[in-house]
């Protein structure tokens, strides 16, 4: 079946596929740059062809990715969409690349289908958009949905004719996916349990969802050289791995008798790309949180205006960093603001709050008395349209209609009265799905894999439920470990960080290529940082149940007291 637009119905749709207005966007406050138009040459050009430069850069040098931009902006194909959408068709050459700046992820040969990913700033969403998800996965999809490293939500097995019904349905549920792929500002994370977690230093929900605003509302910022990660940690107990992240804020205290008031600041920290063996750093800077925003923009075009546009391994923030080091990144960061950035030493700040792995799974009590949040388990990230429906009107029921999801793949029921909760566990279990805490399969996070990325080398989510399965037979561990099992060197399930992290790959056994892993140790985030080291190479999946056994037994009887698996 196909679908044709008449005038008005295409006008209406182009107003939400070319929402960002055609110029730079509204100058934020406290920040002086105005934007740029993208796409066109650099105002300095001469009009010979051959001369012709983007961000300095000559055309013809530009990396393929960047031409593809160059010649027609992914944001400004709605007209493309609609053509295809009429006639069920999948996008072609640059398009399956513009495509992503609209969410949508041609995703052949692994599915012949398309891939939604959505934007959920801060990782929150409200039960009617939750049901509304379900609806594009049931209606439109293959029936689920899955929760992503982001704390992000996609739908798989879209077909172009339902392409145009999909994002029109997002909008009007309040979600977008607008930039959640290609070289743009992905999904805007935020620690899961804040506004309601009783160790938060404070509440940065408002403040992944100005960004994520901020974002959508600056047309310059779809055309980053690479892809950007930006996170804002409260504080308190439950991780959101911002340290992973190009950009990460930190909320930390500073006491009585420093040289700045005392009260609620943020850290930044730079460059983290684990897939790279990178985590972020400390730079120095000391923000308030009203000048989180301001920042990050002005970094994001410092970026902008600098990346490398010529090599797409060298086009990530780290490497522009690498070349110019932190203190030209920002004087160059502090052209593009209206006020001066503020450094202070990091040892005078107040110690970060610890972190409790797996914290938030089960029950626990909020900030407010009598009121819990509540972590349920995700098998790797895999919901059902049942399972969505279900939670969503548990949310209802038991809570104020609100879900969090989580960077480990599990999402969250808060505002859960101390008297409810037995009856909110009950039904969850009726759905599949718990709340019990257990050491080894409530760490367990996986990527897509083969079932639905054409990059990946095993099956990464059905063999961690194996895996996992497995492992809760045959081991009793007396403290939490994660183990990440990820697809290919992208790293999108982040290997180097889990205590036992997998990397597919092809395997030899005999005249047959199998499925394995790479297996390395010792990963972990926040203030148990460490990357992975390789021990293992090629090892086929049939044996990598029993090998973890082996290490997890080993680590059992020879360890020193306290030690834990991080290097
Ligand atoms: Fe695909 Fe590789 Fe990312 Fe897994 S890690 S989702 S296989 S690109």
């Amino acid at each position: 079946m196909t679908q044709n637009f008449n005038e008005p119905q295409k006008q209406y749709l182009q107003g939400f596929f070319a929402g960002v207005n055609q110029r730079g966007g509204a100058p934020f406050v406290g920040q002086t740059s105005n934007g740029q138009l993208t796409n066109t040459p650099d105002e300095s050009t001469t009009g010979n062809q051959a001369e012709e430069t983007v961000h300095g850069v000559l055309i013809e040098d530009l990396c393929k990715e960047e031409k593809i931009k160059y010649d027609h902006h992914g944001l400004d194909i709605w007209d493309t969409m609609l053509d295809n959408a009429a006639k069920n068709k999948f996008p072609e050459g640059g398009d399956v690349f513009r495509y992503k700046f609209n969410g949508l992820f041609y995703v052949t040969p692994a599915q012949e289908s398309m891939m939604l990913r959505c934007r959920i700033p801060g990782c929150v969403l409200r039960s009617h958009q939750f049901d509304g998800l379900a609806d594009i996965a049931e209606d439109w999809g293959g029936g689920y949905s899955h929760v992503t490293t982001r704390g992000n939500l996609q739908v798989r097995e879209i077909m172009p004719k339902d392409s145009v019904d999909v994002l029109v349905k997002l909008r009007e549920l309040g979600l977008t996916s607008q930039g959640s792929g290609a070289d743009n500002v992905r999904n805007i994370t935020a620690s899961p349990t804040s506004g309601f977690d009783p160790d938060e230093v404070i509440d940065v929900l408002p403040l992944a969802k100005a960004m994520h605003h901020y974002i959508l509302n600056n047309r310059d910022l779809y055309d980053l050289p690479r892809k950007f990660n930006i996170a804002f940690d409260n504080g308190g107990s439950v991780s959101v791995c911002a340290d992973t992240n190009d950009i990460a804020f930190y909320a930390v205290e500073v006491g009585e008798g420093q040289s700045v008031d005392p009260g609620v600041y943020f850290r930044v920290q730079l460059c983290g790309i684990t897939g790279h063996k990178q985590f972020a750093k400390d730079c120095g800077l000391l923000l308030k949180p009203d000048e989180c925003v301001a920042v990050a923009g002005a970094m994001l075009r410092s970026f902008l205006k600098n990346g490398d546009r010529t090599n797409r391994k060298k086009a990530r923030l780290k490497y522009l960093v690498d070349k110019w080091g932190v203190e030209k990144y920002l004087e160059e960061t502090a052209k593009e603001l209206a006020f001066e950035l503020r450094y202070f030493p990091l040892e005078n700040c107040e110690p970060r709050r610890p972190i409790r792995r797996h914290g938030y799974i089960g029950v626990h009590p909020q900030k407010e008395k009598g009121l819990n949040f509540v972590g349920v388990v995700v098998p790797v990230g895999h919901l059902s349209v049942e399972q969505m429906r279900g939670v969503s009107r548990l949310s209802e029921k038991y809570g104020r209609g609100e879900i969090r999801l989580t960077v480990w793949q599990n999402l969250i029921i808060p505002h859960v009265a101390d008297d409810q909760l037995k009856a909110l566990k009950a039904e969850l279990h009726e759905l599949g799905l718990n709340t019990e805490h257990h050491n080894i399969t409530n760490g367990l996070v996986a990527c897509t894999g083969n079932a639905g990325c054409k990059f990946a080398a095993t099956g990464t989510k059905a063999q961690a439920i194996q895996v996992g399965d497995y492992l809760k037979e045959k081991i009793e561990l007396d403290q939490p470990i994660n183990i990440h099992l990820t697809g290919c060197h992208h790293s999108c399930a982040q290997h180097y960080i889990g205590d036992i992290g997998l990397m597919g790959t092809k395997v030899k056994v005999g005249d047959e290529s199998v499925e394995g892993y790479n297996i390395v140790l010792g990963g972990g985030v926040d203030n148990e940082q460490g990357i992975a080291a390789e021990i293992l190479n090629g090892v086929p999946f049939s044996e990598v149940p029993f090998t973890l056994e082996h290490i997890l037994k080993t680590y059992l009887d020879e360890r020193q007291s306290d030690e834990s698996f991080i290097n």
